[in-house]
């Protein structure tokens, strides 16, 4: 097996990046800045160790922005592309937005998040965990 897994991009290809292990399940999180942020009904993410992300390409072009006290979501400044946010309060891991990741993930959905926030026109209609916070 490779030691990077997994390598992942933004639209305009300016921010590389590599993964070095497997991220975790990935969630569907319906807050309000995440469907801000993402432009869509939810931001599907996966936890990540922070020290398995690594910016093989970009470092220039990285932005971030902190939505609340703490977090801060890290997105490509040239083309948008939401990459990954980070918590003070959880320094050892990273929250990968996998929509961006090359090839095809091992993870799959198991749960929403912030449920209580879903977009009017979305409906779930799967089997998957439902939580009001995370
Ligand atoms: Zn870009
Ligand atoms: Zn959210």
């Amino acid at each position: 097996m490779s030691a990077t897994p997994y390598t992942a991009s933004c639209l305009c290809g300016g921010v590389q990046l590599a993964l070095t292990a497997e991220p975790g399940p990935i969630f569907l999180c319906h807050c309000g800045m995440c469907r801000k942020a993402q432009g869509g009904p939810f931001a599907a993410q996966a936890k990540l160790p922070a020290s398995a992300l690594s910016v093989t390409q970009g470092t220039e072009l990285l932005s971030r922005y902190a939505s609340s006290p703490g977090c801060e979501r890290v997105f490509c400044g040239r083309c948008g592309s939401p990459l990954f946010a980070t918590r003070a309060d959880e320094p050892e891991s990273v929250r990968l937005r996998v929509g961006i990741v090359d090839g095809v993930l091992r993870a799959r959905p198991s749960a929403h998040h912030y449920v209580g926030f879903m977009a009017g026109w979305w409906r779930l209609d799967d089997q998957l965990l439902r939580f009001e916070t995370e």
